[in-house]
């Protein structure tokens, strides 16, 4: 769950079944993380930030709030653009080579492009806006082909490869990017 504070920006709540107190960290992109026991309510959660504010100022080594709300800006922006093109996309080539999927989900997951459940359901990276669209393309041809092989077998690359005969150049060149914004 993440809430919107006006002083730390996006905080990240983690509700945890193995936590018994409230700890607060710093998530790997700079912002405010609290991990809390399971059952926590958001109004405590949020009693828990306030009581604790010059403790986190202090303590937690924050990214400063301006690059944190120049972040948030540019996901937003983002979520805006890959939500008018990542579902479209998705449906084209769906169509096109005659897949079935439950439904699309954009996601901004800080370390997966995309991923495939066994309901169906599709999620993509909005930070896929942010690379070369055959890489773009790979990614959702590779998350297609999963509807039809849970794994990555070798029957499921001859799959991806069958739509996307670069697919191992473009795997490879999506290392070079992150998905994180
Ligand atoms: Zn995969």
């Amino acid at each position: 769950m993440i809430i919107q504070d006006a002083e730390f920006g996006e905080v990240i709540v983690r509700k945890n079944p193995l936590s018994r107190a409230v700890r607060f960290s710093v998530s790997p992109s700079g912002r405010l993380q609290m991990s809390v026991p399971q059952h926590t309510s958001d109004f405590l959660v949020k009693r828990f930030l306030n009581g604790n504010r010059a403790l986190i100022r202090e303590k937690i080594p924050l990214s400063d709030p301006k690059t944190q709300r120049a972040r948030d800006a540019k996901k937003k922006l983002l979520m805006k653009k890959a939500k008018d093109y990542l579902p479209y996309r998705l449906e084209y080539y769906a169509k096109l080579y005659g897949y079935t999927y439950e439904r699309c989900r954009l996601s901004h997951a800080a370390t997966r492009w995309g991923s495939c459940s066994s309901t169906g359901t599709i999620s993509l990276n909005i930070g896929l806006m942010q690379v070369p669209e055959v890489l773009r393309d790979y990614v959702i041809l590779h998350e297609l082909a999963h509807l039809n092989h849970m794994d990555h077998s070798a029957a499921f690359w001859d799959e991806v490869g069958s739509h996307d005969p670069k697919y191992k150049d473009h795997r490879r060149k999506l290392k070079a990017f992150s998905p994180g914004v």
